[in-house]
């Protein structure tokens, strides 16, 4: 048989949610009827009451036999009616569970009413009056409970035609009685087998909607993709921690947590096996963060809270789950964490504080955990002062101008050939502030732009007054950051202040740092193209410091080749650094690149740097940045 016949039919095994469903329902039209029949038959008794009351003023008492036979109906059907409500509530109520017991409970009751139908309409029938009572009690037991149909086909048929029997043995039915009464089974089947279908739809209607529900309070809490808490339950739940923090023996910390390196895995695995990485090490640190809450931030970040005293533990933890996922590529965890003090404390401003103690191991090979503490608090206070007053700082002329000698090495004469100029911070709150507190902060919120027109402004200013004052000058070299050449015309801007100062681009030249180059390789070629036209000198900051020297060397084209002043800080002590050095310096002679060697500090270091042809030298042997030009220290 089909399946859909066999559903349609009541033969197919229904589920537990839609059995429970109906039983629910079922539970529910017990009630509605028990109550009706409470209700009836009480009335009934009292007609019964007043009608032996009329009986005997009329002086033909009702003998007793006739008042119990009548009153037993009545009673016997209140009765069973009474103890089928106190059930169906105290299920209701969830004080009793079993389906079963209402589902018999329920049949009982039903036979009872169909029995007391057949009884009454009987009694009717002989009077030859209508069999409403039968009627009545046939369509309250098939229409307000639902039956399945085959049993609703059974138990109907029997119950008509044993009305019919019944009745036609009493007094012969006429064909048109006949007729009535096939008709109102015909009715009462349907009427039962409609329900049905509908309570059934209305069961799977309900069910859609329920999982529809849980699925998007799954949303709502989960994070899809690793099956994680969200962020959405971690606040709910860091904010109800927070509002009894006072009263917690424990304190607790925001661990934030960052897989570096991440791109990396992607990039060589593929996305799909990023994600599934990703996935793994959610669900590792649920074990991990045992009983305490670890949800997805974003990407690759992670936020848990636990215990302070546990926080070195679990992050070791996990730093070996991530260990044992990685594959091939070197994936590391970063955590930061950040003790909630008080109320007060925000959830979101203390994962920001976690992120932050974060970030200040990042390319610290050998840290895996930093707190949050008074001097990371000091440095983002700096850093959003800096934020918030880069303008003010150009305005007010608080960046300054420090220059650094770079001398003649080659020839052995130290004699000055240029200076580099170095931006330094002048505030009146901080005092006087080194570029590694500005430099990467005003980078990371893309204001770096504001601070390098501001030195080549000053630096183009400083010359012309020098040329007017009659002075001999030598060239000045200008860093850029790569976001320069992101943020406005960099030949444009060194053209327009070349103009307004009369300054040739002989006497300017352009340091970029070796890291800048390995993005936008295009659009920056095309700038350096223009630069060159324009007879600016190139130079190649920071070699050696990145990780694809060679690379640059080979895509790019420079004028001047700055060594990276690493290499001069193992010098004399590390044997290896002289021959490096060495080959360096063959290598840029051989590409016909100017060699210029950062950090001089001795005497030593110079005479090696002579020795194996270094062009140029800089560094605090022969003098350090400085606000005035001043000239080298004789070597
Ligand atoms: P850089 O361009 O490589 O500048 C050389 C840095 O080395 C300077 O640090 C200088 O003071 C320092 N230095 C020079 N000689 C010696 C030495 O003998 N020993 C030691 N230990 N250090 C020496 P400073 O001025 O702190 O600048 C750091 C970096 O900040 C610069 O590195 C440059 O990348 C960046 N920077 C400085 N000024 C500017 C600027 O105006 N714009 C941009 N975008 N970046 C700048
Ligand atoms: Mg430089
Ligand atoms: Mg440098």
């Amino acid at each position: 048989m089909g399946s859909r016949l066999k559903k349609w039919l009541g033969l197919a095994r229904n589920s537990k949610y839609v059995s429970a469903f109906l039983t629910r329902g079922n539970v529910r039209a017990a009630i509605y009827m028990s109550v009706i029949v409470i209700v009836l038959e009480c009335w009934m008794l009292s007609t019964l009451g007043q009608n032996i009351v009329q009986s005997a003023a009329a002086g033909k008492p009702r003998d007793l036999p006739w008042i119990v036979s009548h009153a037993a109906w009545y009673v016997g059907l209140i009765a069973i009616a009474a103890v089928v409500l106190t059930y169906c509530i105290r299920f209701v109520q969830g004080k009793v569970k079993s389906g079963k017991v209402v589902q018999a409970l329920l049949v009982l009751f039903s036979v009872a009413c169909l029995v007391f139908g057949v009884h009454f309409g009987n009694n009717s029938y002989i009077k030859g009056e209508q069999v409403l009572a039968f009627a009545t009690m046939t369509l309250f037991v098939f229409g307000i409970p639902t039956w399945p149909p085959i049993p609703a086909l059974v138990a109907s048929a029997i119950t008509f035609g044993g009305f019919y029997a019944y009745i036609d043995h009493n007094v012969p039915a006429t064909l048109g009685t006949q007729v009535n009464l096939f008709t109102l089974w015909i009715a009462t089947f349907v009427v039962s087998l409609s329900s049905y279908h509908q309570r059934l739809s209305e069961a799977s209607k309900e069910r859609e909607l329920e999982e529809t529900n849980k699925r998007l309070r799954h949303i709502a809490s989960y994070d899809e993709p690793t099956g994680i808490p969200n962020m959405h339950t971690y606040r709910g739940a860091v904010a109800v921690l927070l509002e009894g923090i006072d009263e917690l023996d424990t304190h607790f910390s925001v661990v934030y947590m960052d897989v570096e390196n991440f791109q990396a895995y992607n990039g060589r695995y593929g996305f799909a096996a990023g994600d599934h990485l990703l996935r793994d090490f959610a669900q590792g640190l649920l074990e991990v963060f045992d009983n305490e809450l670890v949800a997805r931030f974003s990407d690759d970040h992670f936020v848990a809270l636990c215990d302070t005293a546990v926080v070195p533990e679990r992050v070791e933890s996990a730093r070996q789950l991530l260990n044992s996922l990685r594959g091939e590529v070197r994936l590391h965890l970063k955590a930061g964490a950040y003790e909630l003090t008080d109320e007060h404390d925000d959830v979101g401003l203390a994962c920001d504080k976690a992120r932050v103690a974060c970030n200040q191991i990042k390319r610290m090979a050998d840290k895996s955990l930093c707190i949050y503490d008074e001097k990371i608090e000091l440095a983002v206070t700096r850093k959003r002062y800096i934020i918030n007053n880069v303008k003010r700082a150009v305005n007010e002329g608080w960046i300054k101008v420090f220059y650094q000698p770079v001398i003649r090495c080659s020839d052995g004469s130290g004699e000055l050939c240029g200076y580099e100029a170095l931006a330094r911070w002048d505030d009146p709150t901080y005092g006087l502030l080194p570029p590694f507190v500005f430099i990467e902060t005003l980078e990371e919120h893309r204001e770096i732009d504001k601070l390098d027109r501001c030195i080549i402004e000053q630096v183009c200013r400083d010359l012309r007054a020098e040329i007017d004052a009659g002075k001999q000058v030598v060239p000045v070299s200008l860093n850029f950051s790569r976001l320069d050449f992101e943020l406005y015309d960099v030949p444009g801007f060194l053209d327009e202040m070349g103009h307004k100062y009369n300054i040739p681009s002989s006497l300017l030249d352009v340091e970029i740092t070796e890291s800048a180059l390995t993005q936008q390789m295009r659009e920056l070629q095309n700038t350096m193209d223009s630069l060159r036209e324009e007879r600016y000198s190139l130079w190649l900051d920071d070699f050696g410091s990145g990780y694809s020297s060679l690379n640059v060397l080979k895509d790019f084209q420079f004028n001047v080749l700055k060594i990276d002043m690493a290499f001069l800080r193992g010098f004399p002590g590390n044997k290896k650094s002289g021959p490096i050095l060495s080959a360096i310096v063959d290598l840029a002679k051989d590409l016909g690149l100017v060699t210029l060697c950062e950090g001089v500090e001795t005497l030593e270091q110079f005479e090696f740097l002579h020795s194996i042809g270094c062009d140029r030298a800089q560094g605090y042997y022969f003098g350090k940045p400085d606000p005035v030009k001043q000239l080298p220290a004789a070597v």
